[in-house]
This record gives structure tokens, C-alpha cells and sequence, in this order.
């Protein structure tokens, strides 16, 4: 008899470990998935705001507003442009 309260005991302590074995599984595949769709959002984000891009006047080549050089009317690609868009336009 005390044997089979023992088997008893043995198979509801491996239930009770399998039960929170489970728990543990699941919550950490529940924060793997929304650490992935944080990334996800995180990515729609940057592709839905790409860094603005402008045009030079001169050559109409695009480059970062970052790098871009601005006079206040247009933007360029390098201050040589500049100086040739505004020697150019200066003439007529
Ligand atoms: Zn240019």
C-alpha cells in the first residue's frame, strides 16, 4: 500500500514539474514572438521614414538631406555645384 502512495506521489510531483515546464515554455515563446513583432514594427517604422532625399539642381544627381548642401532655394550635391548653379544662373 505504501508503495502505490509513493507511485502516486512520484507521478502527480512529474505532473505538476511537466505543468510548469509548460508554463515556462510557453511564456518565453510568448516573449520571443512579441520581442519579434516589436523588431518587426520597429522596421515598418524606419521603412515607412527613409531618410529624406533631395536632388541637386546642377547635375540632378539624389543624396541624403544630410549631406546635401542648401542655399536657402535649392539643394546640391557639393558646394562646387552650388557655386556653378549660382555662376550660371547669375550670367542670364
Ligand atoms: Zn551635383
Amino acid at each position: 500500500m505504501r508503495a502505490i502512495v509513493f507511485l502516486l506521489f512520484v507521478v502527480l510531483i512529474f505532473l505538476i514539474a511537466r505543468f510548469v515546464l509548460n508554463r515556462v515554455i510557453e511564456i518565453r515563446e510568448k516573449q520571443r514572438q512579441q520581442e519579434l513583432q516589436k523588431n518587426k514594427a520597429q522596421q515598418a517604422k524606419e521603412n515607412n521614414h527613409p531618410e529624406e532625399m533631395v536632388r541637386c539642381a546642377q547635375c540632378g544627381v539624389h543624396l541624403p538631406q544630410a549631406e546635401a548642401y542648401f542655399d536657402g532655394k535649392d539643394t546640391f550635391c557639393s558646394e562646387g555645384h552650388m557655386q556653378q548653379y549660382h555662376a550660371e544662373h547669375a550670367k542670364k
